[in-house]
């Protein structure tokens, strides 16, 4: 008879392996698509070779860059607050002590926030209990542009959307190889369009001679729909986060700006076209195509636009409790874009 304990790690271990179905369906279609383009197009298919051995290395450069950047994407751990966050034992208890005691709980939010730097609101717009963005699962004080993700079950820094595609937060730490997987997929889907269309073409041309040839015809013909169906919604995905990455915005914050002291506004950490490529890709041209770590900063604290005041923090506002009202806003669980609207409100 099974014990709670194993009927736990069964379900745990089912779980896990249903959010690794869209990795492993990628990956079959990634080993598909080499058996098509390497054995039927390039060996069987293609009788020059010159052009047998320049669309191999080609293709295989791109398909080395691409998995590079997509294991980096996926086994890069979402980067979590720092301990200087989180709150202690005591001083968790103490805030818990008295639950319907708002401008206590506040107070206790605000003096362990004093030495933080935090620059921006919860972002409600309405009555709020504390304006500090505080987890309750992560007992956390929220760092700016993180968030809890459900998934990943913590406080995520800066945390774009969780991707079922990468079973993995795309967040501070692995933007860049994310960028770069969509880059990488979508030269190789134009690659394999470009390099078997004139296969594809012959197929069907009367004239030619390779109308009758069957062996692996389907396969080819099959290769150039799929990658040309992935690369027009693979360049959508790519060219929003191409824009986002120009406004230096995550997918979250372009649903819902970050609130500062003057107020939400989605051009707070806006730099510059160029700054804000830097804050992801770095300062070294030369390394922005390797999906190797040359983002700026922690990914706790963030430069922000020049027409925000400095002096905005939270540590520098009058901290003088505001009228307590009945809706603290708590929980900021967000796994996808389309969830904002669901925020947990928590009536008291
Ligand atoms: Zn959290
Ligand atoms: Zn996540």
């Amino acid at each position: 008879m099974e014990t709670p304990k194993s009927n736990r790690f069964c379900c745990n271990f089912c779980v896990r392996a249903a959010k690794s179905i869209p990795v492993i369906f990628i990956l079959c279609i990634l080993s598909w698509s080499y058996y098509a383009y390497v054995y039927h197009l390039c060996i069987n298919r293609i009788t020059s070779i010159e052009v047998k051995v320049t669309y191999l290395i080609m293709y295989h450069v791109i398909l080395f860059f691409f998995l590079w950047s997509y294991f980096k994407t996926i086994f890069t751990e979402p980067g979590g607050a720092p301990l200087k966050f989180r709150l202690s034992e005591e001083v968790f208890d103490d805030f818990n002590k008295n639950p319907i005691n708002l401008p206590r709980q506040n107070a206790i939010l605000r003096d362990f926030a004093e030495n933080l730097p935090i620059m921006t609101f919860t972002n409600t717009n309405e009555h709020f209990f504390s304006d500090i963005r505080f987890c309750d699962k992560c007992r956390i004080v929220k760092p700016d542009r993180s968030h809890h993700c459900s998934v990943c079950r913590k406080c995520v820094l800066k945390m774009d959307h969780h991707c079922p595609w990468v079973n993995n937060c795309v967040s501070y730490t692995n933007y860049k190889y994310f960028i770069l997987f969509l880059a990488y997929g979508l030269l190789m889907c134009i690659y394999v369009v470009a390099t078997t269309g004139e296969y594809v073409a012959k197929f069907w041309d009367v004239t030619s001679n390779m109308r009758n040839q069957e062996e692996g015809k389907i396969h080819i013909v099959f290769l150039f729909f799929i990658a040309a169906m992935f690369s027009i919604s693979v360049f959508s995905l790519f060219s929003y986060h191409i824009y986002l990455v120009s406004k230096n915005r995550t997918t979250l914050e372009a649903f819902r700006p970050p609130k500062f002291s003057e107020g939400s506004d989605k051009n707070g950490f806006n730099l510059g076209c160029c700054k804000n490529i830097q804050e992801v890709f770095g300062k070294e041209v030369i390394l922005w195509p390797f999906p190797i770590r040359t983002s700026l900063g922690e990914g706790v604290k963030f430069p922000i636009n020049k027409k925000i005041p400095e002096a905005q923090s939270l540590l520098y506002t009058d901290i003088e409790c505001s009228e307590p009202s009945h809706t603290i806003f708590i929980n900021d669980d967000v796994t996808n874009p389309a969830e904002i609207n669901a925020q947990d409100l928590i009536q008291i």
